[in-house]
């Protein structure tokens, strides 16, 4: 075994593109005491900040030397190891000295878990044993939630699954509208967002509030909001699951809040304050793509070449993308009509049709006299009929008459029952207590606009 060399720690990982390493890294050492915290996290590789807390704990102490009464026995010594780009686990193995023997078992012990071909470059590898003697415990990375500890026993070596210890957090942000929810001044807790873990919050933060803002129009500058989130965090820093504990939008003047609750075998839905439902009975769109014609009684076609009313709303979707029922209901045609092209109609309650146009296609199932769920996959995007591109055309009429979905106020979802009220109000008041931690950013007062998003 290599135990006599240097204490030093480097990077091990390789980079992005499994860069080669040069010469074997020189190994980190570090006293068992510390390896329960430490240990797990360096497996999974933060990044450099956690290296950095390696060296820092494992700095020797050489101007504090002192007098010690009763010497220790010296604590057992870890070292790392990556696998690197081209190399199998037994060869790392064989590196530390183990003997074929020992290479030979303990990768038939890791077979019984996962293929040992299978491991990527750059997981890590902990050897544990007594300083300058051969290691005692290996610890793998299986995948992104477990380690495999394996550890020499008389006879043979024995193996267990370690599950890597989620810390669970509470985010608070709050953010100022410079023009839409992607240009916002962050304030709050910025320093501890992951790369890209912003832009998953304004997906999910637009979709909660789909039913009262629309977004691609509402927004104004000075508009903000604040947010508390819940997240699941790995040793590595990285995020696995994330939920809205609480969300406070101030859109045109008015304060929206929005808090989820899941009803006992339900889904989890979201309310305002008094526990009346955000989401409507109609899915917000079909498609989630940008609208590239919406609804107007005078409109210039570009097929036609003349002026005519587009009772509908178009949605600029690639060729294929699937198209969704807004709501449940019953199929009342599915086919070609004329300038619809590829076409499928549903009948829903309240006297509301819908109309999805210029399919390409229509999905398995979807007839005249079908059932369909809200969300179910009714076709896919084309351009049949008269379209000069691929798009969905949408249409929403009541009572045979075209409507306006962008400017009509749907019916929402059903308010919570009055069974869960109480429950809900107490997990609300806890939400809204967790964020008043961060303030919901002002606009300067002089900060009345015009509207940026129109
Ligand atoms: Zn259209």
């Amino acid at each position: 075994m290599k135990g006599s060399e240097p204490l030093a720690i480097t990077d091990t990982r390789p980079g992005p593109d499994g860069r080669k390493r040069g010469p074997r890294a020189p190994w980190v050492a570090l006293p068992m005491q510390v390896v329960p915290v430490v240990a797990v996290s360096a497996l999974l590789l933060g990044g450099l900040g956690l290296w950095s807390m390696l060296r820092s704990r494992t700095a020797p102490a050489e101007e504090n030397v002192r007098t010690v009464f009763v010497p220790a026995p010296p604590p057992p010594a870890s070292v790392y190891d990556t696998l690197r780009t081209g190399e199998t686990l037994a060869e790392v193995l064989d590196v530390h000295g183990f003997s074929p023997q020992d290479i030979h078992e303990l990768i038939e012990v890791v077979r019984e878990y996962k293929s040992p071909r299978s491991f990527r470059p750059g997981v890590v590898v902990r050897l544990t044993g007594p300083p300058g003697g051969q290691a005692e415990q290996v610890l793998l990375q299986l995948n992104e939630d477990s380690l495999l500890a394996l550890e020499v026993q008389t006879g043979g070596w024995a193996s267990d699954v370690v599950t890597v210890p989620i810390q669970v957090d509470t985010l608070l942000l709050g953010g100022l509208i410079e023009s839409s929810l992607w240009y916002a001044e962050l304030t709050g807790e910025v320093e501890r967002l992951g790369e890209g873990e912003f832009q998953e919050y304004v997906y999910d933060l637009a979709d909660v509030f789909a039913w009262k803002v629309d977004f691609t129009r509402d927004i104004r500058r000075g508009d903000a909001f604040r947010v508390a989130i819940e997240r699941e965090l790995r040793p590595d820093g990285t995020v696995r699951t994330r939920r809205f504990l609480a969300i406070e939008l101030r859109n045109r003047g008015r304060v929206l809040s929005a808090i989820p609750y899941t009803r006992p075998g339900g889904r989890r839905d979201y309310f305002d304050v008094e526990g009346e439902a955000l989401r409507g009975v109609f899915l917000r769109y079909p498609v989630p793509y940008r609208i590239t014609s919406g609804f107007s009684n005078r409109r210039y076609h570009p097929v036609l070449k003349q002026y005519r009313a587009h009772r509908g709303t178009d949605y600029g979707a690639p060729h294929g993308t699937s198209v969704k029922a807004t709501a449940s209901g019953t199929v009342t045609r599915a086919g070609t009509w004329g300038n619809y092209g590829r076409m499928v109609a549903i009948r829903h309650t309240h006297g509301i049709e819908t109309r999805y146009a210029h399919l390409s296609s229509i999905a398995a199932g979807i007839r005249a006299g079908a059932r369909v769920d809200q969300g179910q996959v009714i076709g896919r995007v084309g351009s049949t009929g008269l379209a000069t591109g691929p798009h969905l055309h949408y249409e929403f009429l009541q009572n045979g008459a075209h409507r306006n979905v962008s400017t009509m106020n749907l019916p929402s979802a059903p308010a919570l029952e009055d069974q869960y009220m109480s429950e809900f109000l107490v997990s609300r008041d806890a939400a809204l207590d967790v964020l008043s931690g961060v303030a919901l950013p002002a606009a300067a007062s002089d900060f009345v606009g015009p509207a940026v998003a129109d």
